[in-house]
C-alpha cells in the first residue's frame, strides 16, 4: 500500500450562509432559548447574531438582560438552544447554499486538501446541523466558538488541530478561510490565511467587497472556476 500523500492545502469552512441555509432554524432556536430563560418573546432584538461565535451571543443576551455570566447559566442557556435546534431544523425550509456538495466532493477527491470547520457554532450545533444536511462526514476537525468567545481567535485552534492530524504545518497561503461576513475575513486575515467570500449569507458581493477578501464569490456554483481560481483545479 503506497503512503498517503502529504498533506498542503487546509481549507477552512464556516456555516451558515456559506454551507448551508438554515431556513432561520438558527435564530430562532436562540430566540425560543431566550423566551424558556427570560421570558421575553423578542429577546435577540439588538443582539448580533451573524458572524459571531454562540458563546459572544449567549454573553450579549445576557447583557442586555442584566444577570451574570457564569459558566452554569451559558451552559444551560446553550443547552436550551441545542434542544430547540434539533427539533427547529427540520420544520424550517432551509437547504444546502448552491454547489456546496459538489465542491466538498471535488475537495475531498483531492488528496493534499484537508477540509475542517472554523465557526461561531459549539460544536454539537455544527453537528447537528451538518448531520441534518448529510455534510458533517466531510470535515476532518474543527475550531469552534467553544474553544472562544472571540472569532478572532478560532483561526489558530484550526491551524494546531490541523498540525496535529496531519503533522505538517499548512503555509498560509494554502490555508482558505471561506465565509459570509466580514467577520469571516477578518478572523481569516488574522491567521494570514487566503480570505474567501462568499455571497450567499446575509452580505451583498458589494459589501463583503468592501472589506478587501482576497476571492470573492457571488456564490460556490460553479466548482470548476471556483478551483481554478483558487488554484487547486
Ligand atoms: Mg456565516
Amino acid at each position: 500500500m503506497s503512503a498517503q500523500p502529504a498533506k498542503t492545502h487546509l481549507f477552512l469552512f464556516d456555516i451558515d450562509g456559506t454551507l448551508i441555509a438554515s431556513g432561520g432554524a438558527g435564530e430562532y432556536s436562540m430566540r425560543l432559548a431566550v423566551h424558556d430563560m427570560f421570558g421575553v418573546e423578542n429577546g435577540l432584538q439588538g443582539v448580533e447574531i451573524a458572524g459571531r461565535t454562540d458563546h459572544l451571543i449567549t454573553r450579549n443576551v445576557f447583557k442586555k438582560f442584566g444577570v451574570e455570566w457564569t459558566a452554569e447559566r451559558a451552559a444551560a442557556f446553550l443547552d436550551l438552544y441545542l434542544a430547540h435546534l434539533t427539533v427547529e431544523l427540520p420544520r424550517k425550509n432551509g437547504r444546502l447554499l448552491p454547489g456546496i456538495v459538489e465542491f466538498l466532493d471535488a475537495l475531498k477527491e483531492r488528496p493534499q486538501i484537508a477540509v475542517a470547520l472554523l465557526t461561531g457554532n459549539l460544536e454539537r450545533g455544527a453537528k447537528i446541523k451538518l448531520t441534518h444536511y448529510g455534510l458533517w462526514n466531510y470535515f476532518e476537525f474543527g475550531a469552534y466558538a467553544d474553544d472562544s468567545f472571540d472569532r478572532n481567535r478560532l483561526g489558530p485552534f484550526a491551524q494546531a488541530r490541523a498540525h496535529k492530524r496531519h503533522g505538517v504545518d499548512f503555509r498560509p497561503e494554502r490555508t482558505f478561510v471561506l465565509g459570509d461576513t466580514p467577520h469571516d475575513i477578518e478572523c481569516g486575515r488574522v491567521i494570514g490565511a487566503r480570505t474567501v467570500a462568499i455571497a450567499t449569507g446575509g452580505h451583498t458581493r458589494e459589501q463583503l467587497g468592501a472589506h478587501q477578501p482576497d476571492f470573492l464569490f457571488e456564490s460556490l456554483a460553479d466548482v470548476p472556476a471556483v478551483l481554478s481560481t483558487l488554484g487547486v483545479a
